[in-house]
């Protein structure tokens, strides 16, 4: 990059793409992003970077993405070349584009006394062209290695994992219980905030690479493990982080109290037009959402698509602040307050609330209330709560529908229990640094690997276990190594 746009920064102001008008579209289920922008805009915006020496951003990225490269290229009108930029180090870019929290950004030498470029729009925008125009075309590899490959479970991690050793010529065979391919892509993430026609897409190109797909195939359930084990050369397992983490209060079994994924899983479901059985639904209703993160976030929106009287998140932790606080400097991620896409649409969010039990008021079998008190709590300097000061006792919030949204206990292994495969304390699946568990030949990577993250950083995973797996099968691998700059598995 040339210093010609050094000084971008000083000409334009920070100018995402942005959303749609949160009264508006809490109406639909249409994604919530404004759905067109302006290149000149998005040149201007790249213009904004500065390439400094050292790119922070890039180190905030957990794939490493080229950011200064691709933004210096939108600046010049080289969408073309940003595409291929782009998709050097991401194989799905759309789907960070669309729905990543983009560490990236806080990571931007801009933020730290100014607003930071806006590279996810810029990454949105060149995929965006790169479907538009038609760039984004099958791969598939010239010739075959005789070798074959099983992955379990189409969630990017497995997408991308597919992919990159289907380009290098091992033949790929996707395993998926679901019925849809994309694993929380599709069931999982709000059809508002990533369209399922861009999975589907993405399903479309890697089948036309040569990739084959199953749905409907429980490994370790209706598909033996050791099945799959005799019939590949290697199997990476790939099945996320969705073992649910329930709340064991009293009043846990009345009617009306559900996991979170079920919840969102069953909208997808209807917006797809596939059947749902037993069907929860919010309108009317006084809703409450136990627990933060994207997952309540998610839940609130539902709730108001659906048409609820009343939407309350509760949170067992403060607030947090509003200002990074002094062992929190840039260019780590904010430890701040931000008020989610959800809570824009509206809804009120509670702090420092504990759920003491769930009540039913007239012996219908059916929750009424929480009963909950107020606490402050102690924490621990991995900011786990220790100690609690009960500040208010004993109040109670209407609830007719309980959304319990807590975070997740780690993979369900238990179909591989009995395999050899060793689980960690914290439920994910153990391997070694080259990505392998304890059997031969079997990996896993992504949530499963990780523990419930995000999409970037399963991407990334999916890219890291193929070139471990290429590795295992060929002894070398010309797949690139992703640029992740935290715990690099020591064997890539
Ligand atoms: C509600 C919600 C919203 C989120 N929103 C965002 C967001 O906005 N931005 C972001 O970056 N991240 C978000 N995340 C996190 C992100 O979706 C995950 O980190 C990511 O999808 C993990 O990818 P993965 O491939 O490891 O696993 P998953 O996407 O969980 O896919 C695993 C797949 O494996 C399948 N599977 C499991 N066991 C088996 C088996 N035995 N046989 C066959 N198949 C099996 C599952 O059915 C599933 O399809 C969200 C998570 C949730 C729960």
């Amino acid at each position: 990059m040339s210093d010609d746009h050094a000084n971008g920064f000083l000409k334009h102001d920070r100018w995402p793409i942005g959303y749609r008008d949160p009264r508006e579209r809490v109406h639909d289920y249409r994604e919530i992003y404004k759905p067109t922008w302006e290149e000149k805009q998005l040149q201007e915006q790249g213009e904004r970077c500065m390439d400094c020496g050292v790119p922070t951003c890039m180190a905030g990225c957990p794939i490493g993405n080229i950011i200064p490269e691709w933004n210096d290229l939108v600046y010049r009108g080289n969408w073309r070349a940003a595409l291929e930029r782009l998709h050097a180090t991401n194989n799905f870019p759309e789907f960070t584009g669309y729905t990543c929290p983009a560490p990236c950004e806080p990571a931007c030498v801009l933020a730290y006394n100014n607003n930071p470029v806006t590279i996810k729009s810029i990454e949105r925008a060149i995929v965006d062209k790169g479907w538009q125009e038609g760039w984004i075309m099958p791969q598939p590899p010239k010739t075959r290695s005789g070798h074959k490959v099983a992955i379990v479970g189409s969630g990017p991690a497995g997408l991308a994992a597919a992919q990159q050793l289907n380009r290098v010529g091992h033949e790929v065979t996707v395993y998926e219980r679901d019925d849809a391919i994309g694993g929380l892509m599709t069931y999982g993430i709000p059809d508002f905030k990533f369209a399922k026609y861009q999975v589907a897409r993405r399903v479309d190109q890697l089948k036309q690479e040569g990739i084959l797909f199953q749905t409907n195939a429980d490994v370790g359930v209706n598909i033996p493990f050791e099945t799959l084990r005799g019939d590949f050369d290697a199997v990476c397992l790939a099945i996320g982080a969705l073992k649910q983490r329930d709340v064991p209060l009293p009043g846990r079994e009345l009617n009306g109290i559900m996991f979170a994924m079920e919840y969102l899983i069953q909208e997808n479901r209807r917006q797809a037009q596939r059947p749902v059985e037993n069907g929860t639904e919010a309108k009317g209703k006084n809703v409450i959402v136990l627990g933060g993160g994207d997952t309540g976030a998610d839940c609130i929106a539902t709730a108001h698509r659906q048409g609820a009287r009343q939407v309350i998140q509760i949170s067992i932790n403060p607030q947090k602040p509003l200002e990074r606080p002094e062992d929190n400097p840039w260019p780590e991620l904010p430890w701040t307050y931000e008020k989610t896409y959800a809570q824009e649409e509206g809804g009120e969010e509670v702090f420092n609330v504990n759920t003491v039990a769930f009540v039913d008021d007239n012996d219908d079998g059916h929750v009424d209330y929480l009963s909950a008190e107020r606490a402050e709590w102690t924490y621990d300097n991995n900011r786990k709560r220790i100690e609690k000061k009960i500040i208010e006792p004993d109040f109670k919030i209407p609830a007719d529908l309980v959304l319990i949204a807590i975070g997740f206990a780690g993979a369900e292994a238990d179909p591989f229990k009995e395999t050899g495969i060793e689980i960690r304390k914290d439920g994910t699946i153990k391997v070694d640094a080259n990505m392998m568990t304890d059997l031969p030949g079997v990996f896993a990577a992504g949530d499963a690997n990780r523990g419930q993250s995000i999409v970037v950083w399963a991407i990334g995973e999916g890219r890291d276990v193929a070139r471990c797996i290429d590795t295992y099968l060929m002894g070398a691998s010309q797949l690139p190594r992703s640029l992740r700059t935290q715990n690099p598995p020591i064997g890539l």
